[in-house]
């Protein structure tokens, strides 16, 4: 394979070599893997009349005024003109030659992002070149591909190094097989790989630029689905090692599984009980239950989640239950403790902020074999071990990343056996995502709500329309019914948010005179919290302002209205979780939406997706589109989900292809699933223990 050693190419010692292993480049071929970011269009002059702030664009023009401008750092201001409009170029670094080349009369032309300065249009720091008075210079025929890096490796360098790898692509001297089935590329018009490669290194001068630009040349589609392929493979492959590990049969049906059925004051839903009988029977295989549980707000997901740890209870086994915030942890120990209660059952607390005296005790029961475990990723860490841990609950498990997760799961590691997981998504997951990041896991949806929900209403009302709000919700309330004010900032900090609160609860309370009205922040302790929660619920408040704490889990079927405000300010995904809050009672809900103008674009869809839509599957899609998936899922660093050419929105449509061919490859073509992972996703052992 020499071919393909990195040190062969033109200008590759061992010093740049070591760089580029760095980056995860080994050889000539990953090389070809390293596909450029984006791409600048110089095959074109703009008009500067035409320009606006935001665009990339390449310009041609004469100098007509030059001057220094002093300061604490002087800058080099160029004003340039080509007879449609002007525009300025402002330079921080510059040298007294530049001074003498950017005079007035001279010719330039430039490139660089349009902004919008003090004086109109200008560019910073735009590269440029300096042309001859009659001077016509061909305009590029090609796209410049522009190439991830590092610091101290110039473009100049990716480009030298990519041709030299193209170059022995093209004469033979290196060759890399195709992985994609046949049939796919026919039926989706998809070119090989190779020829893929050449286009996206280089873009013939015929190619389409805009879709390039775009993305969304069949070269590139080919490659983001090779890739989502890829991805999809190596979850569904390291879900399916597991699945043939062995696991703790747990049969027992213990008696408290009945006496917690019986304290409930619902009945489960047929969802809920479908669900239930699926997750009792996977655990009582002897290898390892892999399920994701799926439900929109509200659906009660909770209990599921209650009945599953119970299984495991009964049968002398301990469950960890775990969540991506405090927040979220805390309310599921509450819920759990009260729950749990009358069987006798406490569950162990365990976060970050667990620490001294409460820490080593909660360390100490988890070792000696406490049933029910709750907490945030602090269980992950290497100082908890448990006794005999046979089932992990991960709530929102898109929001670990999956060497969390295996973290916990190697916790109940016991020679070949692993815990049964359990996941469970509160916001809904899009179906694009639910293609990847939980490739190959089993679903079970609750697609049922409890009987007597009701879509709520939901109107977005200006804020300076807030005393007509409030007096409305006044007379509500003197009808009986109840309503949460959620007051929103952007300020994480609980004692900004709780300022904040405190002051429209004080003003609310003063206007609305005859209401009773209570408050409910982060910076209360658990009893106050609890104190003014259980007077909401027994109605003896009939307003209750609250930051977003009530986000979850907070039940008052009584309360009928919700006004939330900066409304704007929120993600859809919150705004749905929020909302759930009411409509869980007989009378009609409805939810006003304030916001605060000038309000954006993004914002204004937001409002009209929450006025339009009550169905968190239709709402999480509309998420994706309007962020991205990096910031749906909470976090960005998520490995699965960073890809060098896929884009889970823009190809959400290829998205479909992939599982059939997936199942396919697993069954009959493992080496080539292999090597799919291998060239994508990297060390795909990385993960063999677990
Ligand atoms: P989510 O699926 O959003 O996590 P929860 O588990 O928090 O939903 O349940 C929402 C609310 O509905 C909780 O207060 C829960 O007690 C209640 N609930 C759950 N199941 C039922 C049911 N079958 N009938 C009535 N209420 C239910
Ligand atoms: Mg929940």
């Amino acid at each position: 394979m020499a071919a393909d050693e990195l040190q062969q190419l033109n200008g590759v010692g061992p010093s740049l070599a070591g760089r580029l292993n760095g980056l995860g480049i080994h050889t000539v071929s990953d090389l070809l893997f390293h596909l450029p970011l984006r791409y600048e269009d110089r095959t074109r002059l703009s008009a500067m009349g035409s320009l606006s702030a935001g665009e990339t664009a390449q310009i041609e023009g004469e100098v007509e005024h030059a001057a220094v401008i002093p300061g604490r750092r002087p800058s080099l201001l160029v004003m340039l003109s080509d007879g449609t409009g002007r525009l300025s170029l402002r330079f921080f670094h510059f040298r007294a030659h530049q001074r003498q080349q950017l005079a007035r009369g001279a010719r330039l032309r430039c490139f660089g992002e349009v902004r919008a300065g003090f004086r109109g249009l200008e560019m910073v720091h735009p590269s440029y070149l300096r042309l001859g008075p009659d001077e016509q210079k061909p305009l590029a025929d090609r796209l410049s591909p522009i190439y991830p890096t590092t610091e101290g490796l110039g473009q100049g360098t990716w480009i030298k190094l990519t041709d030299q790898a193209l170059n022995r692509l093209r004469k033979e001297q290196l060759t890399l097989r195709e992985l994609l089935p046949e049939s796919m590329l026919q039926d989706l018009r998809l070119p090989g790989l190779t020829a893929a490669l050449h286009t996206i290194h280089r873009p013939p001068p015929d190619a389409d630029v805009h879709a390039l630009v775009q993305r969304t040349h069949p070269a590139q589609h080919r490659l983001a689905m090779e890739e989502l392929l890829a991805h999809n493979l190596s979850m569904r492959l390291l879900h399916q090692r597991q699945r043939q590990r062995q696991a703790r049969a747990l049969e027992q049906v213990s008696t408290i599984e009945a006496q917690f059925l019986q304290g409930l004051p619902f009945a489960l839903t047929g969802a809920q009980q479908r669900v239930v009988a699926e997750l009792h029977r996977d655990m009582t295989r002897t290898h390892p239950m892999l399920r994701l549980v799926h439900g929109d707000v509200g659906s009660g997901k909770t209990v599921v989640a209650a009945l599953a740890a119970l299984r495991a209870v009964g049968n002398g086994q301990q469950v960890a239950i775990v969540a991506p915030t405090e927040i979220l942890a805390e309310q599921h120990l509450r819920v759990f403790s009260d729950w749990f209660a009358p069987l006798d059952l406490k569950p162990i607390w365990l976060s970050g902020k667990v620490t001294g005296k409460a820490r080593t005790e909660a360390l100490a029961a988890i070792a000696g074999g406490a049933g029910v475990v709750i907490g945030t990723h602090a269980l992950m860490q290497d100082s908890v071990a448990f006794k005999n841990l046979s089932l992990v609950i991960v709530d929102e498990q898109h929001r670990f990343g999956v060497d969390q997760r295996m973290a916990l799961l190697r916790k109940g590691q016991d020679g070949n056996t692993r815990p049964h997981q359990l996941i469970m998504t509160a916001t809904p997951i899009p179906r694009t995502l639910a293609m990847t990041a939980y490739a190959g896991l089993e679903v079970s949806v609750i697609d049922e709500l409890p009987a007597g929900r009701k879509p709520v209403k939901t109107a977005a009302i200006a804020s300076e329309r807030r005393e007509t709000v409030s007096e409305r919700v006044a007379a509500a309330c003197q009808q009986g019914r109840q309503a949460y004010w959620v007051c929103t900032l952007i300020e994480e900090s609980d004692s900004v948010q709780a300022k904040a609160a405190e002051e429209v609860a004080s003003d609310l309370s003063r206007r609305l005179s005859q209401l009773r009205v209570g408050l409910v922040h982060g910076r209360l302790k658990a009893p106050e919290k609890q104190a003014v929660m259980d007077a909401f619920k027994a109605g003896v408040i009939d307003l209750l302002v609250a930051t977003t704490v009530i986000e979850v889990g907070v039940d008052v079927p009584n309360a009928s209205l919700m006004i939330i405000e900066n409304a704007e300010r929120l993600g859809l995904s919150q705004l749905h979780q929020l909302r759930g809050r009411v409509g869980r009672g007989a009378a009609e809900s409805s939810c006003v939406l304030l916001f605060t103008s000038p309000i954006g674009k993004i914002a204004r869809q937001r409002l009209d997706i929450m006025r339009h839509s009550n169905d968190g599957f239709e709402i999480a899609e509309k998420d994706l589109e309007l962020r991205g998936p990096g910031e749906v899922l909470g976090t960005r660093q998520t490995g699965m989900l960073q890809f060098r050419v896929a884009d889970l929105v823009r190809d959400a449509h290829l998205l479909q292809r992939i599982p059939p061919v997936a199942e396919d490859l697993l069954a009959h073509h493992p080496a080539q699933v292999q090597a799919l992972i291998r060239r994508w996703v990297g060390d795909a052992a990385q993960f063999a223990g677990v």
